[in-house]
């Protein structure tokens, strides 16, 4: 697919591009054919690349195993999670150390590498931590959904990593994911979490320090509606929507969200990333 002149123009003069994971750059275990030497031609173009990913079913550590594994290169500088936005917001609050993850294994060893003490069941309805933090958790339990609601109903800060309903696992399937939790807690406990991944302001926030990038000068890169595209076009990034995992032309013509342009995958851009001091 051919991008207008316009499109080419705005995409050449970003310096920075961040794209999605999930459904942007690979599916499950496959990579999305042509993502490899997209990302590829962006880092020798003289750009910078991250990859921003709201899923906190893994540890910065194993998304960078997956990405270095599927063949994409990645440095731990590269990567941005909303575990990361988590740990901004919570430190910056004051909500630190001693929390209640309601996580995986792998994500309890995140939060502890980063100097939080992931308190288990029993410690936290004993002596209440200074937050309850909703990740999306795959290994979920009655216990930690019991200790989760009595948290918030005690009125402990509540913080949420992400709220993506749907976690997309192949093209058009899905499962469910931290908005859907979100929804679970909030039927029984009548409280929403302060929300950190993206299309928050916090997630905007994540971007452009570790870029050091003019927000218009940055391109993101995502599949979805109402996380990428939204805080593309909310924050003034340059929103590039990509069709190889969640939305489908129709979902596109009905939404709020719009994108500035929209390709097939990834691979529809790579010819149009030219040196960046050839721009
Ligand atoms: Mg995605």
């Amino acid at each position: 697919m051919n991008l207008s002149d316009k499109d080419a123009g705005i995409l050449a003069t970003c310096e920075t591009l961040v794209c999605d994971l999930d459904g942007t750059l690979y599916l499950e275990n496959e990579p999305i054919s042509g993502a490899i030497d997209f990302v590829r031609q962006v880092m020798q173009s003289g750009r910078q690349l991250y990859y921003f990913t709201n899923n906190t079913s893994a540890s910065r550590r194993s998304w960078l195993k997956k990405l270095t594994r599927l063949g994409f290169p990645a440095e731990d500088r590269q990567l941005i999670t909303s575990a990361d936005c988590a740990e901004t917001y919570l430190k910056r609050h004051g909500l630190f150390p001693r929390i209640y993850l309601v996580g995986n294994r792998d994500l309890a060893g995140d939060f502890a590498s980063r100097g939080f003490q992931c308190l288990s069941e029993k410690e936290a309805l004993a002596d209440p931590p200074a937050a309850v933090v909703l990740g999306f958790d795959t290994e979920l339990n009655y216990d930690k959904i019991c200790t989760c609601y009595d948290l918030i109903l005690q009125n402990v800060p509540y913080i949420a990593t992400h709220a993506d309903i749907l976690c997309p696992v192949k093209k058009n399937v899905f499962k469910p994911d931290v908005g859907s939790f979100i929804a679970l807690f909030e039927t029984a406990a009548g409280r929403r979490p302060v929300v950190v991944g993206k299309p928050t302001q916090e997630a905007v926030h994540s971007i452009s320090e570790k870029s050091g990038t003019a927000i218009g000068k940055i391109a993101f890169i995502g599949d979805r509606l109402y996380t990428d595209v939204r805080m593309a076009v909310r924050s003034g990034m340059v929103s590039v929507l990509v069709l190889s995992g969640e939305t489908n032309e129709e979902m596109l013509k009905q939404s709020m969200d719009q994108p500035q342009i929209i390709v097939p995958s990834v691979a529809d851009l790579l010819t149009y990333i030219k040196p960046w001091d050839l721009k």
